[in-house]
């Protein structure tokens, strides 16, 4: 469970999150949805810990991160698609992080199935297409095999089969009883993905409700 309690961030004059409440529960997909610029970025960087409020709090079941970020086995988080710049494998990337944080090598495996890198596994990392640099970002972020999972646009790059595939795999974490947040600016994504919604513009909230009460939006 995630609790967001009047949380604000601010970067100088600009005010990117505004007096946000809202409350992310375990065992369905929550989306959090806004046009770019609407402050979901800076509320999973907060949420993670990566990045300390300005005002308000966020605390993951129950505990309060502040700016240390959480580790792996608690939170999984894909904050940006940023293309991983390594000439080790996917593998060797993988394996490295796992090292770090006592992670098996059987659950670097585990994973690399889950995420469907099997093939590309001993390929350079660095040479991957968007595609696949989510898939390795997304394995990255289920390595500690965590509670809570938090991926920002993570349907960013992925072309239909990919969509696809991540919409099953999010609605399989979730029907483990996980706590799920996934942000996108596309509500046409989101009606087919979650099965609540938080929707923000300009760092303020807007909607906290159940899809079903958006059909008529879907
Ligand atoms: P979203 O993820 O919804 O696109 P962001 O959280 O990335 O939105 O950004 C919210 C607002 O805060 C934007 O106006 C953005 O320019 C601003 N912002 C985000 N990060 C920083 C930063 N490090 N410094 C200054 N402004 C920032
Ligand atoms: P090491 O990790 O010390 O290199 P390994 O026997 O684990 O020894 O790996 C030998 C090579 O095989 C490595 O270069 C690695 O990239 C590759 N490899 C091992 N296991 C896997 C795996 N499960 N998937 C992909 N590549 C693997």
């Amino acid at each position: 469970m995630i609790e967001v309690k009047n949380l604000g961030k601010r970067y100088g004059d600009k005010v990117a999150v505004d007096d946000l409440s809202f409350t992310v529960r375990p065992g369905i997909v929550t989306g959090f949805l806004g046009p770019n610029g609407a402050g979901k970025s800076t509320t999973m960087r907060m949420i993670v810990g990566l990045d300390a409020p300005t005002s308000g709090s966020v605390t993951v079941n129950g505990r309060r991160y502040a700016d240390h970020a959480a580790p792996l086995h608690e939170i999984g988080a894909l904050l940006e698609a940023k293309a991983v710049h390594t000439g080790r494998s996917a593998y060797h990337h993988l394996l490295a992080l796992a090292a770090t944080t006592g992670i098996s090598r059987r659950r670097v495996n585990e994973v690399i199935d889950l995420v469907g890198l099997r093939e590309v596994a001993r390929k350079r990392a660095g040479g991957f297409s968007l595609g696949m640099g989510q898939r390795l970002g997304i394995a990255s972020a289920l390595l500690g095999d965590p509670q809570t999972v938090l991926l920002d646009e993570p349907v960013n790059g992925l072309d239909p089969e990919g969509v696809r595939w991540i919409r099953n795999l999010l609605k399989g974490l979730a029907a483990e009883g996980r706590t799920v947040f996934i942000s996108s600016h596309l509500m046409s994504e989101m009606a087919l993905t979650a099965e609540h919604l938080v929707v923000v513009g300009r760092g303020r909230l807007i909607a906290d409700v159940p899809m079903d009460g958006f059909c008529g939006l879907a």
